[in-house]
């Protein structure tokens, strides 16, 4: 799953990509490549955009609640100020992350960092999720997960929304979205009702945003 890490010299900085839908494992990956960091005494540091605020205020809480420290940040340039002597920075849901991302990521690889970015490739619509394909673009590394369909049990690429919103930023994983494979997936959430849907569904008003 980790790419083979050619570079061999300290002073190269490189950009890691993990992207997928929700509950596809971002989270979890980035935790797992950021404690084997850790584990060979590199300085790591983690951030995620202030806006994700669903489980916990300092922490990467991935959905199976694999916990490691982090730090909120309200701006990508927030980053920079904060790294220090960190060898390995860690960035979680990127796609939260307006388009500087990009630049403040090429600039700490430039500084000889290990960037790790995961995050959101598509929003809830199936669109490409700013800056996230911007950043895989300049990525030395891409890595895309998926999920299982909850209908049929085909990798899953996008994420479905459960309730109407016109909202990219609603949060609340667990309830408001499932993982759902391209044949599966439905643009209009108002024409299709959840997986384990109960009748009064229709009711629900049309999402307007779309
Ligand atoms: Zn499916």
């Amino acid at each position: 799953m980790e790419p083979t890490i050619l570079h061999t010299s300290s002073k190269a900085g490189w950009i890691e990509v993990i992207c997928g839908s929700m509950f596809s494992g971002k989270t979890e990956e980035l935790i797992r490549r950021m404690r084997r960091a850790r584990i060979a005494k590199q300085r790591v540091e983690i951030f995620k955009p202030a806006i994700d605020t669903r489980f916990d205020e300092d922490a990467v809480v991935s959905h199976d609640e694999s916990v490691i420290p982090s730090t909120p940040v309200s701006s990508p340039s927030q980053i920079l100020l904060l790294t220090s002597d960190a060898t390995v920075i860690g960035i979680d849901e990127g796609q939260f992350f307006d388009e500087t991302l990009v630049e403040v990521c090429t600039q700490l690889a430039r500084d000889g960092r290990r960037v790790i970015v995961a995050g959101l490739d598509q929003d809830y619509l199936a669109r490409p999720f700013e800056p996230m394909p911007q950043l895989m673009a300049v990525a030395e590394y891409v890595t895309k997960l998926h999920a299982i369909c909850v209908v049929c049990g085909a990798p899953a690429n996008h994420s479905q929304r459960l309730t109407p919103a016109d909202s990219r930023l609603l949060l609340g994983a667990t309830e408001s979205y499932e993982p759902r494979c391209r044949r599966c997936f439905k643009m209009h959430p108002e024409m299709d009702v959840p997986h384990e849907a109960v009748a009064n569904e229709r009711t629900q008003t049309p999402d307007s945003g779309m």
